[in-house]
């Protein structure tokens, strides 16, 4: 499952910035891996969302993910900031929202490997091109400073990972995700994170009885 960030209960992700919001780059880019994944044989690629622009919160994105029973709840985001460059976000420990506990540990060690293999994609496809930020717990962003995680992984119930792709208040950032030839790398390398992933030996957990 694909889920292209914005819009949500947080944040529009409709504000222009370097020329381009939010919710435009998250959106062709995900376009674009959609159709690079399409192309692996026996794998089945939905987003959470098929039109641009429609509210959707982090809770519904969760539970389509989990409707779906994702192999991965692949979510996509663009940073701002004082910084550039990349980086890769997981659940590292159980957050609370509105009364729901989550993720499961089981989901944080499988959202952690996620994490690996994405950042390994974007290392290899785009380390001499932007700055790697390396893995971080959720924790350190300001959602999930105040509830632990992300508020979409607390309500996961199967592996997940945000990719900040790049810094749209960086005007070389974002110059990159505005170019056609830009997001068919950041593609590749979600792609490429994507099959990593696939192909450990358990990359999902097992679903409870
Ligand atoms: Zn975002």
């Amino acid at each position: 499952v694909i889920d292209p960030g914005h819009p949500s209960e947080i944040n529009s992700g409709r504000k222009v910035v370097n020329g381009v919001s939010e919710l435009e780059a998250n959106w062709l880019t995900a376009l674009r891996l959609e159709s690079l994944l399409q192309k692996i044989p026996g794998l089945h690629v939905v987003k959470t969302r098929e039109k641009r622009d429609v509210m959707m919160t982090n809770q519904d994105r969760a539970k389509f993910a989990n409707t779906h029973r994702a192999a991965l709840f692949l979510r996509l985001h663009c940073d701002a900031g004082p910084g550039h460059g990349f980086t890769v976000y997981y659940p590292d420990r159980t957050g609370k929202h509105k009364g729901t506990v989550g993720p499961s540990a089981e989901v944080i060690t499988h959202s952690r490997r996620a994490a690996q293999c994405l950042h390994a994609g974007f290392r290899h496809f785009l380390g001499k091109t932007l700055r790697d930020n390396g893995i971080r717990g959720e924790g350190k962003t300001a959602v999930g400073g105040m509830y632990g995680a992300l508020i979409g992984s607390i309500y996961s119930e199967v592996p997940t990972a945000t990719v900040e792709m790049l810094f749209l208040t960086d005007p070389f950032d974002a110059s990159l995700v505005k170019s056609p030839d830009g997001r068919d790398l950041l593609a590749h390398a979600l792609a490429d994170g994507v099959k990593r992933f696939l192909a450990l030996k358990s990359p999902r957990p097992r679903t409870n009885p």
